[in-house]
């Protein structure tokens, strides 16, 4: 099928390029002209495993093409995804300037009739506005011409993005239309080979589905950092707790892992705009607003429990940090808890050493030059003379650190400080007296591999 999506982000590029894999023919559009031209070029502007492959072969294959020229893009689909970003507003709400733009672009150059198929995650109601958008404008140019408007949220992980991608769970699709229906059908119908992943339904409810998923797994995470606080204060153990209750079938394992709060462009934002939308219908959210303080009061954990260690100043202290993206394979810093707790180290006084796997471009850019930041190439070399690590798990892959080499690294030896860490072998041994991870007493081997965030 003929397929153009607009935004070229990590959810319109990896969808246009697994979309062009399956032998859709897809054009992407973006107004970033910079990021066009490198995509045209074959570079990818994100790390996402596998991506890369996919857009060089499908590009080489005349299958995925890049453009800004957004006439081209509206001409060519005969469905238009948008897959833009949605902001958080200043209130909280979820912005849809972009969507809207995309929505009146589309209705500028149609001159047939055009599914819009919603990519991006939007409150309910989105639908609505954006065919408004699209009447507003056709009505303008005195043309009559059909188009539905259908939800197809995503549910994507960075960092496992193009594998998600390749193998929806499930694919929701909100529309009243059989027409519609029939064309996400055949879309969709490679990835539906083993077995039906579509659930139709309304598209209200699939604008729900979709911050309905994000806030629940905002929620078990939230839920886990208050048990963790509390093993804490009990003198118990949370990962023998999390052990206990992952396995109960109705609970499970995933999601349940203590850390230092969630981040990325989505829970913060969907839980916020989720909040928003109850209350503009007059709903008191009660659980979203517990989860949203939990995780706030989470994401000061990590920096106020070292500056606490040192007993109130970092002043003259060396700090080393790994893993800056919000979680593991990615190299998103958007809403990271790595920023809070930089910030919150840098206002006590520390010098920081930083280490990520793959977002110390990102971190570059996000925290710019400052004398009080040194990012260094590998986790031995930010472990150099430090005081203090702390460690989240996309620190993991290539932090494994013998004994001998953590004490030929760090100048005191005297504290790990880690929110969560990498593996119980990792630690056994090290020199170092003090190791927290959240919810485990003092002195306890961080050995949970803990998610942050989605
Ligand atoms: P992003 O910020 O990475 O990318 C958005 C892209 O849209 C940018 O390249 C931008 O230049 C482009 N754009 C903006 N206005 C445009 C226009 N008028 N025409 C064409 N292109 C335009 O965003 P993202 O992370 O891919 O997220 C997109 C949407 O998908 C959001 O609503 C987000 O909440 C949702 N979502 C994201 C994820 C995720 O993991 N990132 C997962 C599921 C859903």
């Amino acid at each position: 099928m003929k397929v153009t999506v607009f935004g070229t982000g990590y959810v319109g590029l990896v969808q246009g390029a697994v979309l062009a894999d399956v032998g859709h023919d897809v054009v992407c559009v973006d107004i970033d002209a910079a990021k066009v031209a490198a995509l045209q070029a074959g570079q990818i502007p994100i790390h996402e495993p596998g991506l890369q492959a996919l857009v060089t072969s499908n590009l080489a294959a005349g299958r995925l093409a890049f453009t800004t020229d957004a006439a081209q893009g509206v001409a060519h689909g005969d469905l238009l995804f948008l897959a833009v970003g949605t902001p958080p507003d200043e209130d909280g709400s979820a912005d849809l300037q972009h969507v809207l733009a995309v929505a009146r672009t589309i209705a500028t150059h149609m001159q047939a009739p055009r599914t819009l198929v919603n990519k991006s995650t939007v409150p309910v109601g989105t639908a609505d506005r954006v065919a408004d958008a699209v009447r507003a404008v056709l009505a303008e140019r005195g043309a009559d011409i059909a188009f539905e408007v259908v939800s197809n949220p995503e549910f994507l992980k960075e960092g496992a993005a193009v594998a998600d991608c390749m193998r929806p769970d499930r694919i929701v699709v909100g529309t009243s239309s059989a027409a519609a229906e029939r064309q996400l059908r055949e879309l969709y119908a490679p990835f539906n080979r083993n077995h039906d992943r579509m659930v139709v339904m309304d598209v209200k409810s699939a604008e729900l589905t979709k911050y309905a998923a994000n806030a629940m797994l905002a929620t078990k995470i939230s839920f886990i950092n208050e048990m963790a606080g509390l093993a804490e204060r009990l003198g118990a153990d949370i990962e023998a707790v999390r052990r206990g209750i992952g396995s109960d079938p109705r609970i499970g394992y995933h999601f349940i892992y203590p850390g230092a709060g969630y981040g990325g462009s989505c829970f913060p934002k969907d839980v916020k705009a989720l909040i928003h939308t109850a209350q503009s219908v007059g709903f008191e959210p009660q659980v979203l607003q517990a989860v949203e303080r939990r995780n706030d009061a989470q994401r000061r954990v990590l920096p106020e429990r070292i500056v606490a260690h040192y007993g109130g100043s970092l002043a003259g202290r060396t700090i080393a940090v790994w893993g800056l993206a919000f979680k593991p394979d990615t190299d998103d810093m958007r809403e990271a808890p790595s920023r809070d707790l930089l910030h919150g180290l840098w206002a006590a006084g520390a010098q920081v050493r930083a280490h990520d796997p793959v977002a110390m471009e990102e971190a570059r850019r996000v925290f710019g030059a400052r004398p009080d930041l040194l990012l260094c190439d590998t986790p031995l070399q930010a472990l150099q003379g430090a005081d203090a690590l702390a460690s989240s798990p996309n620190g993991r892959p290539s932090a494994c650190p013998t004994s001998r080499r953590w004490r030929a690294c760090s100048r005191t030896a005297s504290c790990s400080t880690a929110a969560t860490c990498t593996t119980r072998r990792c630690w056994r041994g090290t020199a170092w007296p003090t190791t927290r991870s959240a919810g485990r007493r003092c002195g306890t081997a961080p050995d949970a591999t803990n998610s942050i965030a989605a």
